[in-house]
């Protein structure tokens, strides 16, 4: 719920983080569990530090239900990092590695891949610079000698998500930023799961990759030390200085979602929003359009256009005026884009949509 002085956030990313998270942190900023100092000041190298990365690690864990055969690193760069560290760790220039694109991310990936090796692009759902759907299964055109395929599970810009798990015979290479831990995965399908922690798990700054340990065996060790999984692996993500506050929040967040029901309470938590923004859009075709695929849509970011480009400045700057921030839509889509994150509730969407009825009605 909303407090007096905040607004009701949909920004993109960096994004909303749950309200009891950022009291808790507030509360122990100045002194992390009596140790005498804040989290700010403390080596990453001291027991208290390291029982709060290995706690997150452990909570990560816990939501995804799986065991140590799952590594858990935490990495620096951001997601676009892992864009460029998966393909050094896994492509020569004679193997090849398939990317279905579904959106400006995984266009930015393939930039990346064919730096390193081949790419084989098994589905790309572009359709005149605009993204609207997500490929079904059999649109897919895989190369049974990938090294893996990589694909991005949600779309923030254009707002689609992938409804089901694709079946590639590789291990899949997922990004995963922008839904990470907003409902249950099917991990055995994965090789390696990669997010920045700022759409859903916690503030810029860590990375999270999973990445499973058979996986992990056939990465190259010819490559740079620092970008090698094996010297993350190895060193527990302490070979160099992780972003150790980062970690923390990440730590007060996981705590947040096991205690909300974990990923089954976020699944259903974030398909009451779905249900009741979609419903709204739906409810007034001639005022509110989406465009992505019904059976593509987002649960993470939502987007939708208005009957004009006035109108859809006008929503904008009344919605600040009503505490709604962030819901202009990205430069290269255009209209209205609500992210709605695991930390916004089902009240704010109800405030949110109460308002975009009054709106219509009064523009219609
Ligand atoms: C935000 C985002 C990125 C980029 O993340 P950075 O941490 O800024 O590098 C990559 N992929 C997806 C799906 C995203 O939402």
């Amino acid at each position: 719920m909303a407090q007096q002085g905040r607004l009701i956030n949909f920004n993109p990313g960096p994004a909303v983080l749950p309200l009891e998270v950022m009291k808790k942190a507030q509360a122990e900023l100045l002194d992390l569990r009596g140790c005498g100092l804040s989290i700010l000041e403390t080596s990453h190298r001291s027991k208290d530090y390291e029982a709060v990365h290995n706690e997150t690690i452990a909570k990560i864990r816990k939501l995804l239900g799986v065991g140590e055969e799952f590594r858990v690193l935490f990495m620096g760069g951001g997601a676009s990092s892992q864009f460029a560290i998966v393909p050094m760790n896994y492509l020569t220039k004679d193997t090849s590695a398939d990317y279905i694109i579904t959106g400006a991310w995984g266009e930015k990936a393939v930039k990346e891949a064919k730096l390193h090796g081949k790419v084989n692009i098994a589905a790309t759902t572009e359709d005149n610079k605009q993204y609207k759907r997500i490929p079904k299964q059999e649109e897919l055109k895989l190369d049974p000698g990938a090294v893996y395929c990589h694909y991005t599970s949600n779309n923030t810009i254009f707002g689609s998500q992938w409804q089901y798990t694709p079946k590639a015979g590789v291990p899949l290479v997922c990004d995963m930023s922008s839904d990470f831990l907003s409902r249950p995965v099917s991990m055995p399908a994965h090789g390696i799961i990669y997010a920045g922690a700022q759409k859903n798990a916690g503030p810029a700054g860590v990375t999270i990759v999973l990445i499973h340990k058979d996986f992990l065996a056939k990465s190259r060790e010819d490559i740079p030390i620092i970008f090698r999984y094996k010297t993350h692996d190895k060193d527990n993500s302490l070979y160099n200085t992780p972003p150790c506050f980062a970690i923390y929040l990440v730590n007060l967040v996981m705590d947040w979602i096991l205690e909300n029901d974990g990923l089954q309470g976020m699944k259903k938590r974030n398909e009451e929003k779905g249900k009741l923004l979609y419903g709204t859009i739906d409810k007034h075709p001639d005022f509110f359009r989406a465009p992505v695929a019904k059976d593509s849509r987002s649960l993470m970011n939502v987007v939708f256009r208005l009957p004009s480009e006035d109108l859809e400045t006008k929503f904008v700057s009344e919605g600040k005026a009503a505490r709604f921030i962030g819901l202009k839509g990205h430069r290269s889509v255009g209209g209205i884009r609500v992210s709605m994150y695991n930390a916004i509730s089902p009240e704010d969407i109800a405030r949110l949509v109460q308002f975009m009825e009054d709106f219509a009605k009064k523009n219609s």
